[in-house]
């Protein structure tokens, strides 16, 4: 059938540069470039390009520019270009519209309307080239009051387990099979390297990765793919997936042909077969259930790690929230409509959610007002772009971020939400060996070993601005932020003032 689709970028090859070295023919995993013998020339299917921009960054004469399309369609409001074209693809294919990454929508981004306080006369800045300054963060449950016995100084209360963080950015869950295993190599080095935790996500920890245990957190979803008493062992949090922004309410499928020997053998199922999550956990109907699953992994792991759990950012989120702690969670994880995934139905990703920023907000004030705050601690994800974030939603009352699409971006990552097709051109979201080899784990974990330290270094900045010399200051203080644009609900729900008051 021919498609009615138009091509979505144009692809311009200066002859005057390109030296028909076919490097782009083999870059490329979507069939855009071809080497035509007949003429001996390199030239483009552009139809087929999804601007991943592989093929320029590698091209070494800088001979090739990718641009979108500027084909216009009448104009519109309500039949939108993108409208249209989901109807021409469903006409062709009769299914669900899948992508992958976050939710790309024009709704409101509230991290872009709150501003951070400084210093100035009282209270003066501290310099962070001069003066230490502590993000040191821990996780896990605390105590209401503490006991100190009075002879030696040391501590009576009986603290549940803690996890130390040098810095309060973890890697966000990304399944081994979504993602490659260079990437979980590259993510779980970084970590180590930074003091922090990364997430194997829902499909299993390989085993050549077991000793970055004491940085891991291991995801219990659904499927429990890959959850065996070792894993349990060997990791320094649990994380019980209840939900995931980017597709909240539904579970995950990862396609068979994903599934190779060592993903197989990770997940424990069969090579080849589809990875189905279902929706639900199937043994979780109220909170009385959660709180059965917290404590058998509780006592699974002999009360030595913090259990966490994790939810899509949702309409009730802040009670639902409240129940979880009540469930016994020592980590809350709320995960926003921006948060990325490897596979989901567009339809969901694009209109089911809310935004993290207000969901944390109800949840902090929530957990405030019933007294229970410390009883758990809150991680967020689903949208942190930069350190700017991370400090807001630290003011706003995350004890951590988890960031998973901005590590992504770090090996190489440019957003063309083709993860669904296996076919990553830079080697992140595939099994594929060849394309595997893309990610070199050194580089890579250098990389996010390098943007860790950045952000890390940027926090430290704000902090001194303001006057504070320890993270620990900042979470939850909502009087470092103003609100701009924003209806007074909005400003109410952040629980923030408006800029100029
Ligand atoms: S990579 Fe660049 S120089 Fe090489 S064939 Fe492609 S366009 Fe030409
Ligand atoms: S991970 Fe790969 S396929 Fe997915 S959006 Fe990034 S570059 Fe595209």
């Amino acid at each position: 059938m021919k498609t009615y689709l138009p091509s979505r970028f144009i692809i311009e090859r200066d002859p005057s540069r390109c030296i028909q070295c076919k490097v782009c023919v083999n870059q490329c995993t979507f069939d855009v470039h071809y080497y035509d013998a007949e003429d001996d020339e390199v030239r483009s299917h552009e139809e087929n390009c999804v601007g991943c921009h592989r093929c320029v960054i590698f091209c070494p004469t800088n001979a090739l520019t990718v641009r979108r399309n500027p084909l216009d369609y009448r104009e519109n409001y309500n039949w939108r270009p993108e409208v249209i074209e989901d109807i021409i693809k469903q006409s062709e294919t009769g299914g669900v519209l899948l992508t992958g990454m976050g939710n790309d929508k024009g709704y409101p981004i509230y991290w872009d309307h709150l501003l951070l306080n400084a210093s100035q006369v009282t209270n003066p800045s501290i310099d962070p080239l001069r003066e230490p300054m502590e993000l040191t963060t821990y996780l896990g449950q605390k105590p209401d009051r503490v006991e100190i016995e009075p002879s030696s100084l040391s501590l009576k209360t009986q603290l549940a387990p803690q996890v130390k963080l040098d810095t309060p950015i973890m890697f966000a869950a990304m399944s081994y099979g979504a993602v490659s295993i260079n990437v979980h190599k590259s993510l779980a080095r970084a970590a180590a390297g930074a003091g922090t935790l990364w997430n194997t996500g829902e499909g299993g920890l390989h085993p050549e990765l077991y000793k970055y245990g004491n940085n891991t957190v291991a995801q219990v979803a659904s499927g429990r793919f890959g959850v065996h008493p070792e894993y349990l062992d060997v990791a320094r949090v649990i994380e019980i997936k209840i939900g995931q922004g980017a597709k909240p309410g539904i579970g995950g499928h990862l396609p068979g042909e994903k599934v190779s020997a060592e993903v197989s053998a990770t997940r424990m199922i069969p090579e080849g077969t589809d990875a189905l999550s279902p929706a639900p956990q199937h043994d979780i109907y109220s909170i009385e259930d959660l709180a059965q699953l917290v404590y058998a992994l509780k006592e699974a792991t002999n009360y030595t790690k913090p259990i966490a759990v994790k939810i899509a950012a949702v309409h009730n989120s802040a009670a639902i929230a409240s129940g979880m702690v009540r469930a016994g969670a020592d980590i809350i994880v709320l995960d926003g409509l921006r948060g990325g995934t490897g596979a989901t139905p567009k339809i969901i990703r694009d209109n089911v959610g809310i935004p993290i920023e207000l969901a944390l907000a109800s949840v902090d004030t929530r957990l405030r007002q019933e007294g229970i705050r410390n009883q758990a601690s809150i991680v967020i994800s689903g949208g942190i772009r930069n350190s700017g974030d991370v400090a807001k939603a630290i003011a706003l009352g995350a004890d951590a971020v988890y960031i998973g699409t901005a590590a992504l971006v770090a090996l190489g990552c440019t957003l063309c939400q083709q993860c669904h097709t296996g076919k990553c051109a830079w080697g992140i979201c595939t099994s594929n060996p060849a394309l595997t080899k893309r990610v070199n784990p050194d580089i890579g974990a250098r990389r996010l070993t390098n943007l860790l330290r950045g952000w890390s270094l940027e926090l430290k900045d704000i902090l001194g601005g303001m006057g504070i010399n320890a993270i620990e200051s900042l979470r939850g203080n909502r009087l470092q932020l103003r609100g701009i644009g924003l209806t007074d609900t909005e400003l109410e729900i952040l629980g923030v003032k408006m800029a100029g008051s």
